[in-house]
């Protein structure tokens, strides 16, 4: 079967709204392609799950060196460590601190999804989420070889971990033209409310300044999320769609 993304959104618009309290009951693992994706996706219920206690781990699959290739500034280790950097703070924001934030290091653009490298990212998937009862990873039709690969590694590995529900918060996908034809059903899924860690979320996705704003300045062509990009995750829910096993 196929719809266009123009069904998937309209079902996503559709959603059941939920309360995080009745999303998140033990823990939640957030399962990032790049630093900024974990904030963008799911800032509003990580705040939102830490304030009420919860454990919450974030893993940064990929270092993010790929965002500004022309900047000598900033070369790719540097780049790497400025975004370690940023996630640390953005994570900070929504509450959860840095022994909770881990980072695989795989090469931005080349995360494998087959090989030693991609079994030892599922290894640590598996470990993280054995404290989780929702795993979010970014969603399979995001256009974007390091978020599909994320979401190829995050449902082997969930699929080992008894307990563990995989959910799918969509980044680019959103972007796609309206037309354009997905495989698969109408998505499933639901909106946890976080409109209370909203200004959490806005600090946490300002703490990625390299990706918002001028900061590196020799790369006029490198990665910036626009504004327009940055307004679609300003909302009092985020969505969350049911990954079939
Ligand atoms: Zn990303």
């Amino acid at each position: 079967m196929t719809v266009t993304l123009g069904d998937a959104l309209d079902a996503m618009a559709g959603f059941p709204e939920v309360e995080p309290a009745d999303f998140v009951r033990r823990g939640l693992l957030v399962i990032a392609p790049h630093p900024d994706d974990e904030s963008l996706g799911c800032g509003g219920l990580i705040a939102t799950c830490r304030a009420a206690g919860l454990p919450v781990s974030i893993l940064i699959v990929s270092d993010g060196a790929g965002s500004h290739p022309g900047s000598t500034l900033f070369p790719p280790m540097v780049l790497a460590a400025l975004r370690q950097q940023e996630a640390i703070l953005a994570a900070a924001a929504l509450g959860v601190g840095p022994s909770h934030v881990h980072f695989a290091g795989l090469p931005d653009r080349s995360v494998p999804i087959s090989g030693y490298e991609a079994e030892r990212a599922c290894d640590r998937i598996a470990a993280l989420a054995a404290t989780a009862d929702v795993v979010a990873v970014t969603w399979r039709h995001d256009p974007h070889g390091d978020h599909k690969a994320c979401f190829a590694l995050a449902r082997a590995a969930v699929r080992r971990v008894p307990g563990a529900t995989l959910w799918e918060y969509p980044i680019w996908g959103l972007t796609l033209p309206p037309h354009m034809p997905l495989p698969g059903e109408r998505p499933r899924g639901v909106r946890v409310r976080v409109s209370d860690h909203l200004p959490a979320k806005r600090r946490a996705i300002a703490a990625h300044a390299s990706q918002t704003t001028a900061l590196i300045v020799d790369d006029p062509k490198g990665f910036r999320l626009t504004p327009d990009m940055l307004a679609r995750f300003d909302t009092p829910w985020e969505t969350f769609i049911e990954s079939p096993p």
